[in-house]
C-alpha cells in the first residue's frame, strides 16, 4: 500500500468528518478537486481536502470510483472561506462544500464552459516594435487583436491557422484568452445622474480606500444608495478588478438587473434561485472563468467563485432573505463580510433599516457609517400617520377613514398600495354553532380559507383540503372565515372602488417566474389603482408612483413572541412607506393600529430609523439578547413528543456538564410546534462571549451528530438563528 496515495474526503453527510480513500493515482491526488467515491450503499460525490490518512485504518480503505477535475475547483479564498464556514456554524464541510456549488457540478458533471472563446492583447498595445513577435502569422494576429478583441469563430475566419500563432503570443504574455458570456453586453454606458453632495461623499470615502473596509450605507429609501453601487462598481470595474453584488430574494427584478446591465457595460451573471440547474451551472462557471466581471445574484450568490474580485455590495442587508433556514443555515451577509475579509477588499452593505447586528458593529468602530439622509429625487419622505382602530367600524379590515382616503387619493389620480402580510382569504374557518376550526392533521394549526381556489390550505406545510360543505364535527353549514387575509381585502377593495382596478400580490397570485414583475408592471402607466398584497410590495423595488400606502394588521407584529418582531415590523412598515411619493406627488401612509400610542409605532412614522432602532437596542440590551449576546438553537423534531423531549433534556445535561459560558433554555416548543407529522423543539443557547460559546458548541454537536439518535430524531444547528420558528 506505500506507494498508493491517500486522500481524505470531505462528503456531504451531517457527520463532521473527512474520510479516508485511496486515489486512483498520485498525480490524480489535488486538493480540492471532486472525486466520487463508494460509501455505503451509496455513490458521493466529494471534494478532497487532504492527503494522507487522517486516521488510523480499520480496515482495507477503498479507491476512488472517479477523479472529476485536474484542477482544484474553487478560488483558493472560496475555498478557505468555506472552511472557515464550516468550522463557524459547526456544520459538515462536505455539506458546507456541496452548498457553494450548483446542484449539476455538486452530482459530479464533469465541468466544462459553453462560453466563447475570446482572445485580446493582454495590456493595451504598446506604441513602438515589439521585438518578441517572430513571423507574419504572429504579427497578423498581433495587429487583428490590436484593433479588437476577437472570438475564436472570427479569427479562424479571418487568420485560418492563427491557432498556433495564438499559442506562441500566450506564452510571451501578449495574448490572453477567455470565455465570453453569452449575455449580452452593452457596447456603451448609460450615464447616470450627477451624485448629489452625500453621495458623492459616500463614493469618495469608498473609493479613497484599499483592503478591507466594510462600510453600512445607510440611506433612507429612495435616498440613491443604488446610484453609489453603480459608481463604485464601476470605479472597482475600470481598475481591472470584478464585482459581486447581493440583492434580496424578491428585491431581484428586472429594474435593478436593468439598471446595472445599462450602466456598467460589463458582461454580466446574474443567479437567483428561479434559474435552471444548468443556467445556473453555467453561470458559475463564467464566474469562475473570469468571464463574468459582475455577478448579481441572491443568497448563494454569495459563493460565487470569482476571479480578481475587487468588491463586494450587499443590498438591504437587513433582509431575511439572507438567511437560509434549512441544512447549512449561513447568512450571506455575514458570510460576505467574511469574504471580504479573507480578500482584504471593501465591501458596502446598504440599507434604510439596518440590522441592529450592523448597527452595533458601527458604534464599536468596526463598521463604518456612511449617511444618505435625504431623497436624491423627490424632496420629501411621506407624511405618515396612525389611524386610531378603537373607535373605528371597519369594512373587511378597513377603516372608514383609510377608505375615505383611498378615495380621495384614487378620485384626485393617484394610485393606493394596501399592505396586508397575510395571504388567503381567511386565516381560519370556524363553526359558528360548535367552535371547531378546521386545522391540520399534522401542523395542528388552524388551516386558511382560499375563498377563490374553494380550498383550505396550510400555511406551514402547505397541504390544502376542499372546503368542508359543513361542520365535520356538528355538520351545521354555519362555516365563518374568522380574520382577514388579501384576497378578502382584494374582494373589499372591488365592491368598495368598482371604478377602479384593484390588482393583488401575494405568493398565490404571483409564483411563476416573471409574474410579479408583471404585476407591478400594470401600476406603470401612472393611471389611479390600487394594489394589495404581502410583504412582497414592500421589497426595494422602484413602484413608479404610488401616492398613498395603507398598512392593515400591524398589530400582529406588536405582539408577537418572537424577539426581532419589532424590528422586522418596522423594516417593514418604513420599507413600504418607502414605496410612497417616490415620484412627483407627495405621498402619504397610513398604518391601522388598536395601539396608537405603541411607541414603536410612533418611532416608525416619525420615519426615525435612529429612534426605532434606540428603542429596540435598549430592549435587547436588558433582555441580554443579539446582538448584545450570540445565539444558538438545537432544533430538533421527531413524530413522538415524549422522545423528543426526553433526547433534547439529555442533550441539554451534556452540554452543561462541564462548566458552561452562558444559559441554555429548553427544551421550548418551535414557534412552529408541529409541522408535517413531527414535533418541532429546540434548545436555546446564549452567552456573552462568542468564542467561548463556540468552543463548548463544537465538540458537543460533533457528538450529537456522530451518535445515533433514539426515536428517529433529527437534529440541526442554527448558529445566529434569525428566528424561533
Ligand atoms: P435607493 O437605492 O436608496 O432606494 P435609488 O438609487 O434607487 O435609491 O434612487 C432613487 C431614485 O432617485 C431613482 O429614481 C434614481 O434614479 C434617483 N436618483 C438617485 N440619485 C440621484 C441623483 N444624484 N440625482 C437625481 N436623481 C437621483
Ligand atoms: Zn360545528
Ligand atoms: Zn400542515
Amino acid at each position: 500500500m506505500s506507494s498508493s496515495t491517500i486522500v481524505q474526503v470531505a462528503l456531504p453527510t451531517p457527520l463532521p468528518r473527512v474520510f479516508d480513500y485511496l486515489a486512483l493515482s498520485p498525480e490524480a491526488a489535488v486538493i480540492g478537486t471532486r472525486v466520487r467515491v463508494p460509501f455505503g450503499a451509496q455513490r458521493l460525490v466529494g471534494f478532497i481536502t487532504g492527503l494522507g490518512a487522517s486516521a488510523p485504518a480499520r480496515t482495507v480503505l477503498k479507491s476512488v470510483l472517479a477523479h472529476l477535475d485536474q484542477e482544484a475547483l474553487l478560488p483558493e479564498e472560496l475555498w478557505q472561506s468555506l472552511h472557515f464556514a464550516a468550522r463557524y456554524y459547526h456544520h459538515s464541510l462536505g455539506e458546507v462544500l456541496a452548498s457553494a456549488v450548483p446542484t449539476a457540478l455538486k452530482s459530479g458533471t464533469a465541468l466544462k464552459l459553453r462560453g466563447v472563446p475570446m482572445f485580446g492583447l493582454s495590456s493595451p498595445a504598446p506604441l513602438g516594435e515589439i521585438t518578441d513577435i517572430r513571423g507574419t502569422k504572429q504579427r497578423a494576429l498581433f495587429e487583428y487583436l490590436r484593433q479588437a478583441e476577437r472570438s475564436d469563430s472570427e479569427l479562424n475566419q479571418h487568420l485560418p491557422g492563427w491557432r498556433a500563432a495564438c499559442r506562441a503570443l500566450e506564452r510571451k504574455g501578449l495574448v490572453q484568452r477567455w470565455l465570453a458570456s453569452p449575455l449580452p453586453v452593452p457596447k456603451t454606458a448609460i450615464q447616470g445622474p450627477p451624485l448629489n453632495g452625500a453621495q458623492q461623499a459616500a463614493l469618495d470615502r469608498i473609493n479613497a480606500v484599499s483592503g478591507f473596509s466594510p462600510f453600512l450605507l445607510y440611506g433612507v429609501t429612495g435616498s440613491g444608495k443604488t446610484e453609489v453601487y453603480l459608481q463604485a462598481a464601476k470605479a472597482t470595474l475600470a481598475r481591472g478588478l470584478n464585482v459581486l453584488v447581493l440583492v434580496p430574494e424578491i428585491g431581484l427584478t428586472p429594474q435593478t438587473l436593468k439598471r446595472f446591465a445599462e450602466r456598467l457595460a460589463v458582461s454580466q451573471v446574474v443567479s437567483h434561485s428561479q434559474l435552471s440547474d444548468t443556467e445556473r451551472a453555467y453561470g458559475w462557471q463564467l464566474a469562475r472563468s473570469g468571464a463574468a466581471r459582475l455577478v448579481l445574484g441572491t443568497r448563494s450568490a454569495v459563493f460565487a467563485p470569482m476571479q480578481k474580485l475587487g468588491l463586494i455590495i450587499v443590498d438591504e442587508e437587513h433582509d431575511s432573505s439572507y438567511k437560509q433556514l434549512e441544512g447549512f443555515r449561513y447568512h450571506a451577509r455575514d458570510l460576505a463580510l467574511k469574504r471580504a475579509q479573507a480578500l482584504d477588499i471593501p465591501i458596502i452593505l446598504g440599507s434604510a433599516t439596518p440590522s441592529f447586528e450592523m448597527l452595533k458593529s458601527v458604534s464599536e468602530g468596526r463598521i463604518s457609517c456612511l449617511r444618505l439622509e435625504t431623497r436624491a429625487a423627490t424632496q420629501h419622505l411621506p407624511e405618515q400617520a396612525i389611524v386610531d382602530l378603537r373607535t373605528q367600524s371597519l369594512d373587511e379590515g378597513l377603516a372608514m377613514r383609510s377608505i375615505q382616503a383611498i378615495r380621495d387619493t384614487l378620485l384626485s389620480g393617484g394610485q393606493v398600495l394596501i399592505l396586508r402580510n397575510r395571504r388567503g382569504y381567511a386565516p381560519q374557518l370556524s363553526c359558528h354553532d360548535c367552535g371547531h376550526v378546521e386545522s391540520c392533521r399534522d401542523c395542528e394549526r388552524p388551516m386558511t380559507y382560499h375563498r377563490g381556489r374553494g380550498i383550505l390550505q396550510c400555511h406551514y406545510c402547505e397541504r390544502t383540503r376542499k372546503l368542508p360543505p359543513h361542520c365535520p364535527q356538528c355538520h351545521s353549514p354555519a362555516l365563518q372565515a374568522l380574520g382577514i387575509g388579501t384576497e378578502r381585502v382584494e374582494l373589499a377593495l372591488k365592491r368598495l372602488f368598482p371604478e377602479w382596478p384593484v390588482y393583488r400580490v401575494d405568493r398565490d397570485s404571483v409564483s411563476r417566474k416573471g409574474e410579479f414583475e408583471q404585476a407591478l408592471g400594470r401600476l406603470a402607466d401612472g393611471k389611479p389603482a390600487i394594489m394589495v398584497g404581502t410583504q412582497m410590495l414592500a421589497k426595494g423595488h422602484d413602484l413608479a408612483d404610488i401616492a398613498l400606502v395603507v398598512v392593515l394588521g400591524a398589530d400582529d407584529g406588536l405582539i408577537s413572541q418572537d424577539f426581532r418582531a419589532g424590528e422586522r415590523l418596522a423594516q417593514l412598515l418604513i420599507q413600504v412607506a418607502g414605496r410612497a411619493g417616490r415620484a412627483a406627488r407627495a405621498g402619504r401612509v397610513l398604518i391601522q393600529s388598536h395601539q396608537p400610542e405603541h411607541p414603536l409605532l410612533q418611532a416608525v412614522i416619525s420615519g426615525d430609523f435612529d429612534a426605532v432602532a434606540a428603542l429596540q437596542m435598549v430592549e435587547r440590551r436588558h433582555a441580554e439578547l443579539p446582538p448584545f449576546a450570540y445565539a444558538a438553537l438545537l432544533r430538533a423534531d421527531a413524530v413522538q413528543l415524549d422522545a423528543l423531549n426526553h433526547y433534547l433534556k439529555a442533550a441539554r445535561k451534556r452540554l452543561e456538564e462541564n462548566p458552561f459560558p452562558g444559559t441554555v433554555y429548553g427544551p421550548l416548543p418551535a414557534g412552529i410546534a408541529k409541522r408535517a407529522g413531527r414535533h418541532r423543539a429546540q434548545l436555546v443557547i446564549m452567552g456573552q462571549d462568542r468564542a467561548a460559546l463556540h468552543r463548548a458548541i463544537g465538540p458537543w454537536i460533533s457528538q450529537l451528530h456522530a451518535e445515533k439518535k433514539p426515536g428517529n430524531v433529527h437534529i440541526s444547528l442554527d448558529i445566529d438563528p434569525y428566528d424561533f420558528s
